[in-house]
């Protein structure tokens, strides 16, 4: 029977509960916001006793759907003050669902703020243990010594160091597959603040002994995973070579960020083009991977430099737009460095790159010059004041200098995809309780109603990340609801499962509302409606009654029929 673990941190105490029922079909982000509403105060303070953390396993992960393991973690962000959900691949979430966790919930707060506490999690159960020794201990390092106790089976959650400093811009990192790298992030909205807060450095989760969950009809189960791995072998494979191959084209839509967002082309594109990783890989080794068990499209490039030697893994698109263009930075193993730095004290890379390009344009540094830019960030865990205010991200940056043009979009900063180019994007941004990111609903291509657009790419990725599958791997609402089906006998319609992800919406947004957000916080900064992006001559230009359409569910389309899950 699938269980929940309690872990409460004020009396070191862990608890299992029985799974409800009634949420068999929930799981990853719509379970992180069922529980949240259920549990939080949409009031408390994100870094207090009251809050609580939620890190879930989608709906099909642990079983052989491929790509289907990744790990949602929710709470109140301390970046946004909503609610917030950042999921990531690696290896936990396969393993806690193989041994039937659908969630861990972490509440309270650890009374000795000098601790450390380490949960194990394996067959057996689950047990807490002090680990003061890693305290302040790099991601890296850390998964490094735990490595020498755990089994080469146990995947690890890491808080780094700039969780531990209650730094708002901080991630909660994963251990990939083989290489067991801290490498992979749940990395929006300062989720890895409140692991922090808690007093809680890792988790290690160690499957042994478990297998993959079965389905229910365990035949029609295998020949759809079958059609769905042929299909995306014999397709056009998008992701093949990651995400960071993107480079020429977003420069050509004017949608890469460039010093500050100040442009959105950059004179420096052909150098961060992600194809040159790959063209190194022959000289310099690395290649790609994948990050989780199960994964089909091993869109991760492992990064080597010019001695062989690894650098980081996932350099992904944003991070090359953030921390590169948006920097001036026209150098991609600086970029690499810079995204090791940031996976390494568990800082999300497009927070960083976004508060380090606002940090330049008021002249703390040169744009373009990297070295600085890597000699800044490391100082993100030596009580530098700077360094710090970059680790909270592009709003605590802008209150340092006290700067008027912020990219941010309640408290979060804006990722690569820009919203005056791309204004159904710019919807997604204003009505979705994430606040800006692109993962909630990105729309890439120009639409007639970019409102609907918006909803529908939104309740599509709602469901994608509540069922565990990457959005690489690109599901549809059919693959998803013909899985769940399967794997637990049900019989759901698409109705039905376009349901899961707009309650996914209903229910953040409810959080969200109670939390104190209001219609007029559903926008973008002002400057973004008349400061126009100088190679397209684009503001954007939504209309409010526009932007409030998204909260009205609209008819099922013919096109959400067809369409697929777009990271
Ligand atoms: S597609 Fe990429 S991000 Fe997604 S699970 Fe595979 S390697 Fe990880």
């Amino acid at each position: 029977m699938d269980r929940i673990l309690r872990l409460n941190m004020t009396d070191l105490t862990v608890k299992e509960e029985p799974f409800p029922e009634e949420w068999t079909l929930v799981g990853g982000r719509g379970l992180s916001a069922k529980i949240l509403l259920k549990e939080v105060d949409p009031r408390c303070d994100p870094l207090g006793p009251d809050s609580k953390l939620v890190i879930a396993p989608g709906v099909l992960s642990g079983s052989v759907a491929p790509t289907s393991g990744r790990m949602s973690v929710g709470a109140k962000s301390p970046l946004t003050g909503g609610i917030k959900e950042a999921n990531s691949g690696g290896q936990a979430g396969q393993k806690l669902m193989r041994l039937g966790y659908r969630a861990l919930i972490v509440e309270g707060k650890a009374k000795d703020p000098e601790k450390r506490w380490l949960l194990f999690v394996n067959r057996d159960g689950a047990r807490l243990r002090e680990c003061s020794e890693l305290k302040l201990v790099r991601t890296y390092a850390a998964s490094e010594k735990l490595a020498l106790e755990y089994s080469a089976r146990a995947a690890f959650v890491i808080c780094g160091p700039a969780g531990e400093l209650g730094l708002s811009g901080a991630s909660v990192a994963f251990t990939d597959e083989g290489h067991r790298h801290p490498a992979r992030h749940a990395a929006r909205g300062g989720l890895g603040a409140v692991m922090g807060s808690k007093g809680l450095k890792a988790v290690v989760v160690d499957d042994d002994g478990t297998r993959a969950r079965q389905a229910e009809d365990a035949a029609t189960f295998k020949q759809y995973v079958t059609k769905m791995t042929k299909e995306y072998k014999g397709g056009a494979q998008l992701f093949q070579y990651g995400t960071s191959t993107t480079v020429p084209l977003a420069n050509m839509m004017s949608t890469l960020p460039t010093r500050n967002r100040r442009e959105m082309q950059f004179e420096g594109a052909d150098t961060l083009d992600g194809m040159k990783l790959v063209q190194n890989f022959e000289s310099r080794g690395g290649g790609m991977h994948h990050c989780m068990t199960g994964c089909i499209v091993s869109c991760s490039n492992v990064i080597h430099d010019a001695n062989k030697e690894y650098v980081t893994s996932a350099l992904e698109f944003e991070t090359i737009a953030l921390c590169g263009s948006n920097c001036g930075i026209a150098d991609l193993d600086k970029v690499a460095r810079i995204d090791r730095l940031c996976d390494d004290l568990g800082l999300d890379t497009i927070e960083t790159g976004g508060a380090m390009g606002l940090a330049m344009e008021c002249g703390a540094l040169a744009f373009g010059d990297g070295d600085a830019a890597i000699a800044l960030l490391d100082k993100v865990d030596k009580g530098d004041p700077l360094a710090e205010a970059i680790g909270r991200g592009v709003v605590a940056v802008g209150r340092y200098f006290k700067a008027e043009r912020v990219p941010a979009i309640r408290g979060q900063g804006v990722p690569a995809w820009e919203p005056r180019t791309l204004n159904a994007t710019g919807i997604t941004y204003a009505t979705s309780a994430m606040g800006a990111d692109h993962t909630a609903g990105l729309i890439v291509m120009p639409v007639d109603d970019p409102a609907r657009a918006s909803q529908e790419a939104q309740l599509i990725n709602a469901l994608c990340d509540s069922s565990g599958f990457c959005q690489f791997q690109q599901p549809t609402i059919d693959d998803i609801r013909t899985l769940y089906n399967c794997l637990y006998a049900k019989s759901i319609t698409f109705e039905d499962a376009a349901d899961l992800g707009w309650q996914c919406m209903q229910d953040e947004w409810a959080f969200n509302r109670a939390a104190g957000f209001g219609p007029e916080d559903n926008d973008l900064p002002a400057w973004m409606r008349t400061e126009a992006v100088p190679s397209n001559g684009a503001v954007f230009a939504a209309s409010k009654d526009e932007i409030m359409r998204v909260f009205e569910r609209m008819p099922i389309s013919d096109n959400l029929r067809q369409m697929k899950a777009v990271g």
